[in-house]
């Protein structure tokens, strides 16, 4: 982080200080919510959460070194006090990101969100230093934080922006005002939370109405919702996708023996072939959008192909490919799942599997589905006998029993689809039953644990 003095904090965050005898103290970072991450030169913000007050690890971050702490109230140590420290953090990030004038990179998205700004990190880090979240801090507590990282020399701050309902990402895009803002797709992830596609697509295109008028907003081509947002922003818009007329696109698809996408690049400024290291076709939409936002940056074709071609993936659990001493490959996808994701991931297994290699789908629920959750279980279950999984298990309560009926529903299929109410039982039912060449995808919601699964499966199982 740059350094700043606790007098500049004080007056960017409409704060006052409190037991500060010398206001010219700088702030040299991080900026920490845990005490435990307190040191020499830190800020500690005092968070109040369901169950800890940050406010009671005050003294602790101030004797590990914090230099002073932002706060609510007066603390008889070192402080900034605000009435809303989450705001307070926001009104920081927003004052460093003007200072130090970066491009803020925003994305959102139903699925592939932080997938594609660890992409977008690959590419622009080539070009100029770059900051982004390690994993998914993509709240309004994660997003300042990342940007409170950003150095004397950042030139580009990538950021996640998840939605939890309609206005959240108009009010993050408040915190850390982007100038690229990038629109994924628009899927049935938390469709029961928000009550409808077009409430989804309300919530995402806040994004791209935030953007100033030199800005740009990088749309899907293929997604009619997202395609729609264009209406709704001043900035220049840019289309990635399969479109005729998308400006960013990909030819010549194809995927190789282990389901990795390889294509033509085609940009406004030239043609360059990538071949990725990203199992899965649903990579190339991604990797299209990071292309866009790349080449929008000023990053010349060769070098964002060069940089597509050698990325990999950052953050852990999300299509994660590990290919186990005796020839099983475990591919760990236990992050999350939603309907897309659950379809591309089907996808992807199967285009994995070498000849005569099985393919085995651990699956649990999808959850937050609401209204949808039996039918959406219900398709993805008859995709798996569609796509020819050898094997599928379904684990836990009732939505995951939902898969199973999908698929007993849609083939003649009796032992192939197996249906366990627990991660425990799951693995023991494995236990001893792969072969070289099986490939093994686990995923589910985050509620499910089937990352317990993925685990097991790499230590042998
Ligand atoms: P979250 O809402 O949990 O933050 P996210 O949008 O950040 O999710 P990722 O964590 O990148 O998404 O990926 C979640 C899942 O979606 C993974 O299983 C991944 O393989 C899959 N996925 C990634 N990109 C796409 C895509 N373009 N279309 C469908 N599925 C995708
Ligand atoms: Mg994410």
């Amino acid at each position: 982080m740059i350094a700043l003095t606790l007098a500049e904090v004080a007056q960017a965050v409409g704060g006052s200080t409190h037991d500060i005898p010398d206001p010219t103290v700088p702030v040299t970072g991080p900026v920490v919510i845990d005490s435990r991450e307190a040191g020499p030169g830190s800020l500690f913000a005092a968070f109040r959460g369901d169950r800890v007050d940050g406010h009671d690890y005050a003294a602790k971050a101030v004797a590990e070194g914090a230099v002073a702490v932002l706060a609510t109230r007066p603390l008889g140590l070192p402080a900034i006090v605000v009435d809303d420290v989450q705001r307070a953090l926001g009104a920081l990030a927003t004052h460093v990101i003007d200072r130090l004038g970066v491009d803020v990179v925003a994305l959102t998205g139903s699925s592939g969100k932080t997938s594609t700004k660890d992409l977008i990190a690959q590419l622009l880090r080539r070009h100029a230093p770059t900051v982004w979240p390690h994993g998914n801090l993509n709240n309004e507590i994660g997003l300042p934080l990342t940007a409170l990282r950003a150095e004397q020399d950042t030139r580009h701050l990538v950021l996640e922006m998840g939605a939890r309902g309609v206005g959240h990402i108009r009010y993050l895009t408040t915190l850390t005002p982007p100038r690229v803002g990038l629109v994924l797709n628009v899927g049935t992830a938390h469709i029961g939370e928000f009550g409808g596609r077009d409430k989804i697509a309300l919530a995402k295109g806040e994004l791209v109405e935030a953007l100033p008028a030199d800005g740009v907003a990088v749309l899907n081509a293929d997604d009619p919702l997202v395609r729609a947002m264009a209406s709704r922003t001043t900035a220049r818009v840019v289309l990635f996708g399969e479109a005729a007329d998308a400006d960013v696109r990909a030819e010549d698809v194809r995927l190789d023996s282990r389901g990795r996408p390889g294509f033509t690049l085609r940009t406004p400024s030239g043609c360059a072939p990538v071949t990725l290291r990203l199992y899965g076709e649903h990579h190339v939409s991604n990797a299209l959008a990071a292309a866009a936002v790349a080449g929008e940056l000023g990053m010349p074709v060769e070098e964002i192909a060069s940089a597509l071609s050698s990325a990999g993936t950052l953050s852990h659990w999300r299509m994660e490919v590990v290919e186990r001493p005796d020839g099983v490959t475990v591919v760990n996808d236990a992050y999350n799942a939603n309907p897309d994701s659950m379809r591309a991931a089907l996808r992807a297994l199967v285009a994995m599997a070498g000849p005569g290699g099985r393919t085995w789908a651990v699956l649990g629920e999808m959850a937050e589905l609401g209204g949808e959750s039996l039918a959406e279980h219900d398709a993805v279950g008859r995709l798996a006998v569609r796509l020819n999984v050898s094997k599928l298990v379904t684990v836990g309560g009732q939505a995951a029993a939902w898969l199973d009926m999908g698929a007993k529903n849609e083939g003649s299929w009796g032992e192939e689809s197996v249906h366990v109410s627990d991660a425990e039982t799951a693995i023991d039912l494995l236990r001893g039953q792969l072969r070289p060449g099986d490939v093994v995808l686990v995923k589910a919601s985050r509620s499910v644990g089937l990352e317990r699964v993925a685990q097991a499966l790499l230590d042998g199982v």
